[in-house]
Parts: structure tokens; C-alpha cells; sequence
């Protein structure tokens, strides 16, 4: 079946979608994206993520490229479209097409929108789930202001080939006082020897996860033992269990962290509870 994109008010032909050669996203990185999961035909916490495309546009700036009923219906479509029953679809907004000036283009100049979609297989990440993976530390790098979920993802980029190169799938990020920040697409947790979950606050040094807000309210209806607070590598190392969280895989056991292993070395039994549990405490759009 051929894909199907959305680009700039029309839907196009994937292997044909493309966007101009100065537009601000390809010359700057000036721009920002969500990434949402699809599951069972149904967009996943859709009105957090559209929060948070709207923080990421104030923050720098852009204006909506269009009203967020009309981004909302757009994505149902390229969801529907490309005939995704579980994949994920994602969303980019740059601040247009502009003569390379680093000065913001004038203000007729409209922001430029793309949305894609793609089917993933929930059977090869459940098994991903089951065997749980690597992290390997990477030294903090990036610029302070993570919270905004920009296009500019070199260092995320370059933390994650490094991660792959030595057989994990994520890096995690350890800032200048030996504390995890969060992984390169992921946020990170930890359950302590006595069973309490971890993960550090979203006002620093990280990107507010819209799967983490879904699990924490989910730490809450269930009502695990929690703290809210930064964690070392150290900590890390010793933990009981670990795992990260992101709309693509929900809550992944992590096994190994650089050199050691993690507990006993299986993925936790609290992950995989959350993992279980997850689409009960989300949002779900039917597409
Ligand atoms: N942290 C970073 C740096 C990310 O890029 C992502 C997702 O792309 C996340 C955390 C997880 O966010 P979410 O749960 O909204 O997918």
C-alpha cells in the first residue's frame, strides 16, 4: 500500500512529499514536533500532546500553522489514510519557508506543517519487552532547554548511534553532578531495593513525557510508592529494576545499564505492570 503524507494543506504521495529547500526546519532545526501512539486505531493521548505542540510553539515563538481542530482532524486522517491500526503518527511545525536570514522571516510568512504515519509491529515490541534492553551513559550535552521538543535532535542523534555501537538501545544522559537526566528519546525511572519508583522532576533537564504523565497518574491510581527526584548513575546501577517511557514504547524494561546488570538481570515486575496496564490510564481518540 502506498503512504500517504500530509504537507503544507495537501495529502500526498509519501515517496513524493517534500518540503523547500529553505525551509526554516532544514536550514535551522527551527522548529518543533510531537510523535504520538496509535493504538487500536485509536490516537493515544492526543489532547497532551496538542498541549504540548502549543508550549513548544509559544516557546519559540511559531505561530499555529493552523487551528488545533484542524491539526487534530489532520492527523486522524493521515492515521486513517494510511490504514495504521498500531504504529504511531507524527507532527512537524517549522517556522516556514524564508530566504536563510537567522532573523525570524517577516511575519506573513507562514509556519509549515508535515504529518506522517507508519504501522509498527506491537508483536516485535512486546518481544523487545520481554527480553528488556541495554542503556548505556552518555555525558550530558545538550542545551538547556529541553523541555521544548525541538527538531534539533543532533545530540539525541549522536547519543543513541553511540548507545547502538555497544549493543543498547538507548543512552542516558548523566549531567555534570553524576544525575540521570533522561534518555536520548525516553524519559528514565528506577524502583529502589525497596520498591520505590523513581524518575526526576520535568522541572529541569528534561522533556515533560506525555507517557510519563500517563504512568504517573497510573503510580497514583495505583497506588505505588513514588518519589519525584533526581537519581544518580550510582543509584541507578543498584537498583532493583529500571525502565524508560515514550509514546513508541510505552514503559521498556531496562536489564542492563553500561556494564551492569540490572536486578536480576529480567525486566521488573513494576514495568511490566505499567506496561500491562498503560492504555487504561491514557486518552484515547478513535481515528
Ligand atoms: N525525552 C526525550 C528527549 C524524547 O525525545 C522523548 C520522546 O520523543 C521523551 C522523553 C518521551 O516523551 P513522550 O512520552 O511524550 O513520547
Amino acid at each position: 500500500m502506498s503512504r500517504i503524507a500530509y504537507v503544507n494543506g495537501q495529502y500526498v504521495q509519501h515517496s513524493e512529499a517534500a518540503v523547500h529547500i529553505e525551509d526554516r526546519g532544514y536550514q535551522f532545526a527551527d522548529g518543533v514536533y510531537e510523535v504520538c501512539e496509535v493504538w487500536n486505531n485509536q490516537i493515544v493521548d492526543m489532547p497532551r500532546h496538542l498541549d504540548r505542540l502549543g508550549r513548544s510553539l509559544s516557546e519559540l515563538s511559531i505561530d499555529w500553522p493552523m487551528s488545533r481542530p484542524a491539526v487534530e482532524f489532520v492527523l486522524r486522517q493521515v492515521v486513517r489514510r494510511n490504514k495504521v491500526r498500531n504504529g504511531l503518527v507524527y507532527i512537524q511545525v517549522t517556522r516556514g519557508v524564508s530566504k536563510r536570514d537567522h532573523f525570524f522571516p517577516p511575519a506573513n510568512v507562514a509556519p509549515s506543517i508535515v504529518v506522517t504515519a507508519r504501522s509498527s509491529s506491537p508483536a516485535a515490541v512486546n518481544a523487545q519487552a520481554e527480553a528488556g534492553i541495554s542503556v548505556f551513559s552518555y555525558p550530558e550535552n545538550r542545551w538547556p532547554r529541553v523541555d521544548i521538543k525541538t527538531v534539533a535532535l543532533l545530540p539525541n542523534v549522536l547519543a543513541k548511534q553511540s548507545a547502538k555501537e555497544r549493543g543498547g538501545k538507548e543512552a542516558w544522559y548523566v549531567d555534570a553532578d553524576g544525575n540521570v537526566t533522561e534518555g536520548g528519546s525516553t524519559n528514565a525511572w528506577i524502583v529502589t531495593k525497596d520498591g520505590k519508583l523513581i524518575t526526576r522532576p520535568a522541572e529541569s533537564g528534561i522533556l515533560r513525557g506525555i507517557t510519563r504523565t500517563a504512568i504517573l497518574d497510573l503510580v497514583e491510581r495505583e497506588g505505588l510508592s513514588f518519589e519525584e527526584r533526581p537519581f544518580s548513575l550510582e543509584e541507578a546501577y543498584d537498583a532493583k529494576e529500571a525502565f524508560v517511557t515514550a509514546a513508541t514504547n510505552i514503559a521498556m524494561p531496562v536489564v542492563r545499564i553500561d556494564d551492569k546488570v540490572i536486578g536480576n538481570g529480567h525486566p521488573g515486575s513494576v514495568a511490566t505492570r505499567l506496561r500491562e496496564l498503560f492504555h487504561t490510564a491514557t486518552d484515547l481518540k478513535v481515528v
